[in-house]
């Protein structure tokens, strides 16, 4: 996993924050396992990004990533 994401109890938690659009789009840009989620549910401009993922879960300052290959163990 990339050092953007931290280990949160076994979830990986962004580094960033919500507003940190940027960094969530390199990190998209990168990201074997981006998923676009439904358009109402994307909040940035640009498609790929972390932000616009079906994999991202919110938290209440950034988000959890779920996809299944991401895991705390690698
Ligand atoms: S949220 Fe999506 S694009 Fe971002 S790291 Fe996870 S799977 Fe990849």
């Amino acid at each position: 996993m990339m050092k953007q994401f931290v280990d949160d109890n076994g979830k990986w938690l962004f580094s960033g924050n919500r507003d940190d659009l940027q960094l969530s789009r390199m990190v998209a840009k990168a990201c074997e396992s981006f998923a676009e989620d439904d358009e109402d549910e994307q909040i940035d401009d640009i498609t790929r990004s972390c932000f616009n993922c079906a994999y991202r879960r919110w938290s209440v300052d950034s988000f959890h990533c779920l996809a299944p290959n991401c895991r705390t163990d690698q």
